[in-house]
């Protein structure tokens, strides 16, 4: 099948623009016989929901927790990009553009980006009218932040707990359509498989996770909206629940995979403490914009510090060594993710980490609340204040911007980072593939979207702080309501899609046979067992750092695990009750074939790109030594997969990008 991206014709500046004004419509009255199914009800999928319904289609919407309140989106905590330009600091939405393309090491779509970066603007309005309390100046105008990546500041945000309150926000929007009778939610149902007719997806198959039962729903289209898959590395900053099942299961159907290797691993997470530990914890990135990161210059401190010898505030300036700011003076501390990781692992593997494992480096508050402090003095009138006056002063702006962060930090570490500088280390985050899609946020089935961080994006090989929250409402909000539109406008006279038909029939039958086939098994390891297994394996061969040999080696490790999860897997329990562990094995057993996928695509992308470094890849000599040295010659693409049976066996097709707007350039911070 031939890869078309869809991308309309024209001057970048004006598809989307022309794209809405030619599309066809649905009328008010028919959108009412159609029926959208929309899996997943974070940030992306409750604002498609919600819009979706008050355009007067017939939505269902499907979520594995109790509550939409309760995805995983909740989680975000430092912001939202958006090209307002209230700074004044010389923003505009092709400035947004520029730097989400570079920023994404020019592996993403100029059209898609572009059109984001259009719509960001909206995105806050929306929010705003919604009452969405993002923080504020002292003029009672909204304020902005900077994340990594940038020179400006774009970000908006409520305090460290962005996230939460955009969700409130889609989330009131979707009870409205609830109460309307427009949406009908089904919390506690999970979707194991989606049913296609005529090569069009037509339906899903639920199960209620509350009783057990498998339910057949069917639907005109059916959008998905489900999340990242990095618990693939079984440590990851995302919520235990999130899973790439709907995304896998899709990709079986017919669905390609773009870019699996593209993961982005965090450089501000609490640095792991043990072997039986389940999650990890991020410290937002915008901790960037006042935290200076560090380690010691002389190895006899590291030592000293790790033997409890020294503390790191006994260290003056001179005996640290700002890493970030030495290396790339133009951005500092504040460089993308992908950069400020790859930069903290080449400390940690000097020997210069600061904890028992060498896996943390310092990230330190002190020049900020010494500077916050100073200002507030003078705001004040306070002459020759004393330097615990000063630093009172300061700490509590720090606290007023980042208070719930150093809180977290504080209850996780038991220690006070207002007084000694917290400790961090990089972290598998965000997953910039997915799902591939074209223009029109569809996947290679027909009236199969997929939207938010569950479709291979518009973040490239690197996804920029706070970009995230924008795509995955631009998505919601503002671009599929239109695209699908177009799709449904030759369905209004489809009537219902019946569910007692042969699709539903083998759809059903297969979801039910595997559940039996887990719950009968009676293995004796469980599915941890095998989840941490994997993750090791990811961590290892397919992590910050990637070569040839290890990514053989990995391909060949996840397959003799995944052949032993189906002989040894066990899983307590029965089918027809709330099972945890039954959930648990299907979404592992998703996980140990995308895990082979990931290796296997990593290992064709012989070059280093954003988040995934090749070793056989930097850059050797010059002021660029040691850096990620793409491969634009050979490179330049998407990397779609196309199923067929063993991950191993997956078909690559190639989206060439193109560059039309931006020129292809060595990505420099420095
Ligand atoms: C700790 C943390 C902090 C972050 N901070 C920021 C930030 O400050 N700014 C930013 O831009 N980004 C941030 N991100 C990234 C951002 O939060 C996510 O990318 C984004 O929220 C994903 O939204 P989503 O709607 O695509 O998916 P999710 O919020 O993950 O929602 C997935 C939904 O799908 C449902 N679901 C999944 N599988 C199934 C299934 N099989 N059947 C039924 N339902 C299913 C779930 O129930 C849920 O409703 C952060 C991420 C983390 C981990």
């Amino acid at each position: 099948m031939a890869l078309d991206s869809k991308t309309p014709k024209g001057p970048l500046k004006d598809k989307w623009t022309s794209y809405k004004n030619n599309i066809d419509l649905v009328n008010p009255a028919n959108k009412r016989n159609i029926d959208v199914i929309v899996v997943g009800t974070g940030l992306a999928g409750g604002s498609a929901a919600a819009t979706l319904a008050e355009l007067g289609y017939n939505v269902k919407a499907f979520a594995y927790q109790d509550s939409p309140r309760r995805a995983h989106s909740i989680a975000a905590q430092g912001g939202i990009n958006a090209a307002k330009n209230y700074q004044g600091d010389g923003d505009s939405s092709y400035r947004l553009f520029y730097d989400t393309v570079k920023g994404g090491d020019y592996r993403s779509r100029e059209s898609n980006v572009h059109r984001l970066a259009e719509v960001s603007a909206n995105i806050i309005d929306q929010c705003v009218a919604q009452g969405v309390p993002f923080a504020r100046d002292y003029g009672g105008m909204l304020d902005n932040r900077s994340f990594g990546g940038v020179l400006v500041s774009r970000t908006f945000y409520a305090k460290g707990q962005t996230g939460q309150q955009l969700l409130l926000g889609a989330y009131s929007a979707m009870n409205r359509q609830i109460a309307r009778g427009k949406i009908e939610m089904f919390n506690r149902h999970e979707m194991l498989d989606v049913v296609k007719v005529d090569g069009k997806a037509r339906g899903i198959i639920a199960r209620n996770l509350i009783t057990g039962e498998i339910e057949r729903h069917s639907a005109h289209a059916v959008v998905i909206a489900t999340g990242g898959y990095g618990n693939v590395y079984f440590l990851s900053t995302n919520a235990m629940g999130s899973n790439a099942t709907a995304a896998w299961k899709i990709h079986k159907k017919g669905a390609y995979f773009a870019n699996p290797c593209y993961t982005q691993i965090h450089p501000t997470c609490i640095p792991r403490s043990g072997d039986y530990q389940s999650k990890l914890t991020l410290m937002s990135e915008s901790l960037r914009n006042d935290g200076r990161i560090w380690v010691p210059k002389n190895m006899e401190d590291v030592m000293a510090i790790r033997e409890g010898r020294k503390k790191p505030t006994d260290l003056s300036e001179e005996e640290r060594d700002y890493y970030l700011e030495r290396r790339y003076p133009a951005f500092g501390n504040l460089v993308p993710r992908d950069v400020a990781s790859r930069a903290a692992k080449e400390r940690c593997d000097a020997g210069y980490g600061v904890n028992a494992t060498g896996e943390a480096v310092y990230l330190d508050f002190k020049s900020a609340i010494e500077r916050y402090g100073k200002e507030q003095a003078k705001l004040k009138g306070i002459n020759n204040p004393s330097a615990d006056k000063v630093y009172e002063l300061g700490q509590a702006i720090v606290e007023a911007k980042y208070g719930n962060l150093f809180q977290m930090y504080n209850k996780i570490v038991d220690e006070d980072p207002y007084k000694t500088p917290m400790m961090i280390y990089p972290a598998t985050h965000y997953t910039m593939g997915g799902v591939w899609v074209d223009y029109n946020l569809m996947t290679t089935v027909d009236g199969l979207y997929c939207i938010g961080e569950a479709n291979f994006s518009d973040h490239g090989a690197n996804r920029l702080g706070a970009s995230a929250l924008m795509q995955g409402l631009a998505d919601g909000y503002f671009v599929l309501p239109y695209t699908i539109g177009d799709y449904l406008s030759s369905d209004i006279r489809t009537g219902k899609i019946p569910t007692d038909t042969k699709e539903f029939d083998e759809a059903e039958k297969a979801v039910t046979d595997q559940i039996n086939f887990f719950v009968n098994n009676n293995g004796s390891k469980s599915v941890d067992y095998f989840h941490k297994k994997l993750g090791k394996i990811m961590w290892e061969k397919v992590g910050m750092a990637r070569n040839e040999k290890g990514l053989k080696e990995a391909m060949a490790e996840i397959k003799a695990v995944r052949e032993d999860f189906w002989k040894e897997v066990n899983v307590p329990g029965t089918a027809d009750e709330m099972n945890p562990e039954l959930e648990k094995a299907g979404r592992v057993a998703d996980f140990l074939e995308l895990g082979e996928l990931f290796a296997k695509d990593a290992l064709n992308r012989n070059e280093s790109c954003g988040g995934h470094f090749r070793e056989e890849s930097a850059e050797t000599d010059g002021p660029q030594k040691g850096e990620a040295k793409r491969d634009d010659a050979n490179y330049a693409y998407v990397a779609a997969w196309e199923y067929k049976g063993q991950p191993a066996d997956a078909i690559l097709h190639k989206e060439e990008l193109e560059f039309n707007d931006i020129e292809l350039k060595q990505r420099s911070y420095k």
